[in-house]
């Protein structure tokens, strides 16, 4: 394309800096990711449909580990999970972040070694430990005292898990308070201010059979400054230097958690995952030192950042309707496949695909077919004047806590997830029917 052409699509609001790095622009204002048209592919599996792009996931995983040397990085499940993506994440080095035993059960028996899978949870069910315990799992990540004995005894005497435990720095982080959980006024994580965090590792060095490894924290998500990692990673590493006075116990392993921040729409910040590593192993080693301490063994959990900007949502407009001065363009899909706008108030950058329009651009607000005022995908964005049904509008950024978080609200059912890679697609889990409904349905 020439430098004319690529500044009057700029001009037109059609930046594709938030796509898939193998995204293409095609004549006739088709786009393709993966090698494959993403016209074909709602044609192929209908709508509404999330594409991800396998080779955008392999990047991501090794940009994580080539900045993050000497560093376990777990992908965090609930962000995504699927058997191709437990084979990807196999495949690419990186460990496991679940948080409940259909995860766990669902990524060792695609092949995932469950000893490279850490299980989270602020309220573990029994179901959860036992197959936790069951399956072999690698680490088990404490998060109330009450969870202490209730896991000691279902190890048993004769039996040993390695743990860590969950502490709530008390640093304020993160894209809103739903997803703020580095301060004491949430429910995740032992907190240092009340004394909670000192009683959970006393109890759990008293409990021979739980072998502390270390500690974790998970500040937030969508965090795009690394100095609140710092910060924690500081508090972490003071805390760990008292336990060594109070308990005389060196502890080996560090987790960071997860939470870095992506751009869901042109111009967002994103987290500098490089700055983050260079950051967090420089204050690891400086306050080590300062500690007297061997600097540990360091472990991520990202989920949004590995899958997040993979995925793509295609949709087909239904209804266009003007009301004074909206108009607001109505697609097939919305909260029941992405309940994240309605949720945290987020906001997405759809786009139009298939055609070329020639159109002026009209400010409009994408709004979801399900039955509240608050399925809106994005409010008063560009889009072309002529939209109509039947067109096709795609939603970067589309791979995280969407289809993870989809329900079965109106009974619209679950869209598929198609993988495209190197101009193939494959289907990689099937839409969600009626007969799914039905199956479920056994009484009267
Ligand atoms: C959700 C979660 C993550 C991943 O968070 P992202 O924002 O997706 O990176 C990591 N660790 C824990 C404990 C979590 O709960």
């Amino acid at each position: 394309m020439t430098t004319i052409a690529l500044a009057v699509e700029r001009a037109a609001g059609d930046d594709l800096s938030i796509w898939p790095g193998s995204t293409t622009r095609l004549p006739h204002g088709h786009l393709a990711v993966g090698g494959v048209d993403l016209t074909e592919i709602a044609e192929r599996f209908g709508t509404p449909a999330y594409v991800l792009d396998q080779g955008e996931v392999r990047e991501r995983c090794r940009t994580y580990r080539s900045a993050f040397r000497d560093t376990e990085v777990l992908y965090a499940a609930k962000a995504f999970l699927s058997r191709a993506m437990v084979r990807w994440m196999e495949e690419e080095g990186l460990g496991l972040d679940v948080c409940s035993a259909g995860e766990l059960e669902l990524a060792v028996t695609a092949g995932f070694p469950a000893d490279r899978i850490v299980l989270h949870g602020n309220a573990k069910s029994p179901h959860d430990l036992d197959a936790a315990l069951r399956l072999g799992v690698g680490r088990i990540v404490i998060d109330s005292l009450s969870e202490i004995p209730r896991l000691a005894a279902a190890v048993g005497r004769n039996g040993s898990q390695k743990v860590m435990i969950r502490i709530v720095p008390g640093i304020t982080a993160g894209g809103h308070t739903k997803i703020r959980t580095g301060t004491d006024d949430q429910k995740f994580g032992l907190s240092l201010t009340d004394g909670q965090a000192h009683q959970a590792i006393a109890r759990v060095l008293g409990q021979p059979q739980l072998e502390l490894t270390g500690l974790h924290c998970h500040i937030g998500s969508q965090i795009s400054d690394v100095e609140p990692y710092i910060v924690a990673a500081r508090r972490m590493v003071g805390l760990m230097a008292q336990v060594r006075d109070t308990h005389g116990v060196v502890l080996a392993e560090l987790d960071m958690g997860g939470g870095h921040g992506i751009a869901y729409r042109p111009g967002e910040a994103a987290l500098d995952v490089t700055a983050l590593a260079r950051g967090l192993r420089a204050e690891l080693s400086e306050s080590c030192a300062a500690a007297g301490l061997p600097v540990p063994h360091l472990i991520i959990e990202p989920g949004r950042a590995v899958a997040g900007p993979a995925g793509v949502a295609l949709y087909r407009v239904l209804a266009v309707k003007r009301t004074g001065e909206r108009t607001f363009i109505a697609v097939d899909g919305g909260m029941s496949d992405n309940p994240r706008p309605a949720l945290y108030g987020v906001r997405y950058a759809p786009r139009l695909i298939g055609r070329h329009s020639t159109a002026e651009a009209c400010t409009a607000t994408v709004v979801g077919r399900h039955c509240e005022a608050g399925d809106i995908l994005a409010a008063d964005i560009e889009l072309p004047g002529d939209i109509r049904p039947g067109d096709l509008l795609a939603v970067p950024v589309a791979g995280a806590y969407q289809l993870s978080m989809a329900s079965g609200y109106n009974l619209v059912g679950r869209p598929p997830v198609v993988a495209v890679d190197e101009g193939r697609a494959r289907l990689l889990v099937r839409r969600e029917t009626l007969d799914d409904f039905r199956a479920r349905d056994v009484g009267l």
